[in-house]
């Protein structure tokens, strides 16, 4: 998108972010720009799941009120020293964008974030899709440098998924729960998704990208592209939600766990890690390339996930795997 382009959608945004009707004749106003233009840039919104209505003789409104994320507030709420926070505004995905910053070389300090307004192309697991509309929910990277080495990725996609936790519950007194290896439910409806990313060689170091994707308010339509239960967090917080705060106290919270994690290993969270998983002393089906059935028993002192079949306890680690209820 032209410079220009960005300037004028941004702008239009932010008459329409209260949620109130505005006549197209006085957007193009104060813009600059035609009424053609005017509706060409609410049009590649709505390509990107924003819900605008439009209504002949009163003009375009939101379905919903939001709250644009604000490079300058995002900035002013960060303390001194921070990692930097880059916002953008339509991505392919936050994550693809610092691994491409990382395989370009570039220097960057561990807990620095990218956070975008929608995702073209958001990713889960296995290539799978991560729904991710415009304006509403956390579409949020963080750069991590693992210096343990790789063995370590699978603890530390486990202390991410406390990290949510521990903020949901302290700032808008959620309770979440976190499914093995990568995913917070609330009331068994999935809130948030985890993709922890490996990037170059990975030796005794490695360079990771932590994606989160947390949803605030999904619009309606977004069931058509989900094919399991999910929830945001307007719809189990009693608190109303400031996207911005949320960015820089996602950053602070994570860096917190994983400069925890750098010195101390898995060991410590395993308790609060059990306390919080969905499927502890639970039937589950572990799906591997033969799948295992048998009660799931939390997990080790590595991350690793400790399945008990009935005649044996085993442990299994492997970021691949994918756990499912065995009820
Ligand atoms: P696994 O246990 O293997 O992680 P998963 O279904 O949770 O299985 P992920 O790769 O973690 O898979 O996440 C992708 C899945 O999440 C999609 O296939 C879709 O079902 C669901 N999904 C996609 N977008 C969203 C969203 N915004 N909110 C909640 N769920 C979503």
């Amino acid at each position: 998108m032209s410079k220009t382009n960005l300037v004028n959608q941004r702008q239009l945004l932010q008459y329409l972010a209260d949620g109130k009707f505005y006549s197209g004749q006085w957007l193009a106003e104060q813009l600059g720009v035609s009424r053609t233009a005017v509706a060409n840039y609410l049009n590649e919104l709505k390509q990107h799941g924003l819900e605008i209505f439009s209504v002949k003789g009163r003009g375009y409104k939101l379905t919903q009120a939001i709250q644009l994320l604000d490079a300058h507030k995002i900035n002013s709420l960060q303390r001194d020293g921070s990692p930097q926070i880059l916002v953008q505004h339509i991505t392919d995905s936050t994550n693809c964008q610092l691994l491409q910053r990382l395989q370009a070389g570039q220097k960057l300090q561990p807990g620095s974030v990218i956070v975008a307004e929608a995702q073209s192309a958001g990713r889960g697991r296995h290539g799978r899709a991560w729904y991710s509309p415009f304006g509403t929910n956390l579409y949020f990277s963080c750069y991590w440098r693992l210096e343990q080495g790789m063995p370590a990725a699978m603890g530390l996609s486990l202390v991410v998924g406390l990290a949510i936790c521990r903020l949901l519950q302290r700032q808008y007194q959620v309770k979440a729960q976190i499914k093995w290896p990568n995913d917070i439910y609330v009331n068994n409806r999935k809130l948030a998704g985890i993709l922890v990313e490996l990037a170059g060689q990975v030796d005794a170091g490695c360079d990771v990208v932590i994606g989160i994707g947390l949803n605030i308010g999904m619009p309606e339509h977004s069931k058509q592209y989900i094919d399991q239960p999910y929830t945001d967090l307007r719809a189990v917080s009693l608190q109303p939600v400031e996207r911005n705060s949320l960015v820089v106290q996602l950053q602070h919270e994570l860096s917190s766990i994983l400069q925890e994690f750098a010195i101390t290993g898995f060991a410590p969270f395993v308790t609060e890690f059990n306390q919080h998983d969905v499927f502890n002393n639970r039937k589950v089906s572990l799906l591997a390339k033969s799948p295992i059935s048998g009660v799931c028993r939390g997990v080790d002192k590595h991350g690793g996930i400790i399945i008990d079949s009935g005649h044996a306890t085993d442990v299994y680690y492997g970021g691949e795997l994918s756990l499912r209820s065995g009820d």
